[in-house]
This record gives C-alpha cells, sequence and structure tokens, in this order.
C-alpha cells in the first residue's frame, strides 16, 4: 500500500490526531519563509531578518523593525490553503484535537480551526506596552511609522521576537496534546528549529507521520515519512477520509 493510503487508514482509526506545522504550510499560501534562501531576504535591509526580528532590535530600531515587518510580514492577499481547511474539517469531525504551529499568520483559525497552539505568537494580536490596549493586524499594517496606542504608548506585536522565549503555558499546551494524541503529523518542518524536534520526543504513540518534501535529521525517529507537498497529501485526505 501507498504512504498517503497508510496515512489516510490511520487518521480514520484515530480519535486524537494533532497536526504540527512549520513554515511550509503557509509558503503553499504563497507566503515567504523569512528562514529560507530565496525567502525575506534582500538587499533593502542593512541588517539579517533574524536581528531585525529580535528583541533588543525592537527596543532600540523600533522604526526600522517597523519597517521590516509591515513589508515582509503582512500575509497581503494570501489566503488559507488546501492544508488549512482540511484540518479545520477534521477538527470540526472531532477527529483532530489540535494544531500546534510555528506561523504567526493565523491561517488555521482563518480556515475555521478553533484549537490552535500557536507557538511564535500571532500577527492578528497587538498590545500596547503602557495601558495593554489589544490591536488588530490591520491598525498595525495600516500604520505610518511606528504604530502607536490612542495613550501614546509604544504598540508591540504579539510575536515571540528572536532572544524571547516562548510562552511557558502555550508550551506546557503543546507537550499536554502531544502526550495525549493518538495520531501526530508533521508537516512543512525540516525538524532542526527548536522546539520542533524536542516536542516530538513527548509522542507516546506509534503514529508519528512526517510530511515533508525534503529528508530531515530525525525522519529516522518517524513511522511513516512522506515526501510530497503538504497540498498534495491534504487534497488526497479530503477526497478519502472525509
Ligand atoms: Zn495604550
Amino acid at each position: 500500500m501507498d504512504k498517503i493510503s497508510t496515512l489516510i487508514d490511520w487518521i480514520k482509526e484515530s480519535k486524537r490526531i494533532v497536526f504540527f506545522g512549520g513554515a511550509g504550510v503557509s509558503t503553499e499560501s504563497g507566503l515567504k519563509d523569512f528562514r529560507s534562501k530565496d525567502g525575506l531576504y534582500n538587499e533593502q535591509y542593512d541588517y539579517p531578518p533574524e536581528e531585525i526580528l529580535s528583541h533588543h532590535f525592537y527596543v532600540n530600531n523600533k522604526e526600522e523593525f517597523y519597517r521590516f515587518y509591515k513589508d515582509k510580514l503582512n500575509t497581503n492577499d494570501c489566503k488559507p490553503n488546501i492544508t488549512h481547511k482540511v484540518l479545520a474539517k477534521l477538527e470540526k469531525k472531532k477527529k483532530l484535537s489540535s494544531v500546534i504551529t510555528q506561523n504567526i499568520d493565523g491561517f488555521h483559525q482563518d480556515a475555521g480551526s478553533k484549537n490552535v497552539i500557536e507557538l511564535h505568537g500571532t500577527i492578528k494580536k497587538n498590545y500596547c506596552l503602557k495601558c495593554h490596549k489589544l490591536y488588530d493586524e490591520k491598525y498595525i499594517f495600516n500604520s505610518k511609522g511606528i504604530p502607536k496606542c490612542t495613550c501614546g504608548g509604544d504598540i508591540k506585536p504579539y510575536v515571540v521576537l528572536y532572544e524571547e522565549p516562548l510562552d511557558e503555558e502555550v508550551i506546557n499546551d503543546a507537550i499536554r496534546e502531544i502526550s495525549n494524541c493518538d495520531l501526530l503529523i508533521v508537516g512543512g518542518t525540516s525538524l532542526n528549529v527548536y522546539p520542533a524536534a524536542s516536542f516530538i520526543n513527548y509522542y507516546k504513540g506509534d503514529k508519528l507521520v512526517l510530511i515533508n518534501k525534503d529528508k530531515t535529521p530525525l525522519d529516522y525517529k518517524c513511522d511513516l515519512v512522506i515526501n510530497e507537498s503538504l497540498g498534495k497529501v491534504f487534497t488526497e485526505i479530503e477526497k478519502k477520509a472525509l
């Protein structure tokens, strides 16, 4: 039997699926991954993306931080794709218990998913450092220069910047979900970025699936490795498992 058919059989017999997704989930929507070579690196900025999107850079150079942020992290006309949509359907059918994502674009919620654990935060929430008033992403992306609160305070995206720790509660949620799931599907991540690699160690079952176009250093830990695009695999899932 081919690998996608095996995955579809496993989905049919599972009740608590967890999907753990990386940048590859959103790049299939046309979003750029700023870690990839043809991603956000370009000549318009004097610093690499990892430095601009860091805590110290935000504190010391808000103007340049926001120039990059608004230019590169705006999801613009990109929309959720088939993978986001099928995951939302699996949740609605009570097959999937949660999506854990490293992405900050909010596409899973846009597609209808309710239980989404966002390890790196989200562009959709932004808060005033002074009075904690919340702002949506449109307010940020439509602002000129450094976005300001009505109280005059600076606004910070609810996004985990480089040098900042992940939220402990969010990590615990992710670990709990992975420990309790019967089928763990990892997709669109090469598993060499913290904390993806360490998280899969919490899975106790025997159905760990990795969907990634390229080989990863942790392929040997998986029960099933599918080297296909997520779009192709989830199109098949929609046809045969839903
Ligand atoms: Zn304020």
